[in-house]
């Protein structure tokens, strides 16, 4: 179960290049999750930040974090937590 972004509109040597190395080791993918708590539901409110924070909790025992920001900052994702990181965290980042 992979849980990192859409990667499908990426061309497929692309897709080899950014994820094939490193995805397999993702904590997202190597226990059992709900996929769903990467992308929580854009709005205020107690389920949104039980989600963020239940997969932050996750992506911090991630040994490939740094790969998965920077992939969502190179494909500028817009949403979802990807290294940890909120889409309006990764928008500050300088
Ligand atoms: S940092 Fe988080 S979203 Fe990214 S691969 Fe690791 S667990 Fe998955």
């Amino acid at each position: 179960m992979k849980t990192i972004g859409n990667i499908a509109r990426l061309p497929l040597w692309q897709q080899r290049e950014l994820f094939l190395d490193w995805v397999d080791r993702a904590e997202c993918a190597s226990i059992r999750v709900d996929p769903a708590i990467f992308y929580p539901p854009n709005r205020k409110g107690a389920p949104g930040f039980d989600r963020i924070n239940a997969a932050k909790k996750i992506c911090h025992m991630c040994t490939v974090s740094e790969q998965c920001l920077a992939v969502a900052l190179k494909q500028d994702e817009q949403y979802g937590i990807w290294g940890g990181l909120t889409a309006s965290e990764r928008r500050r980042l300088p």
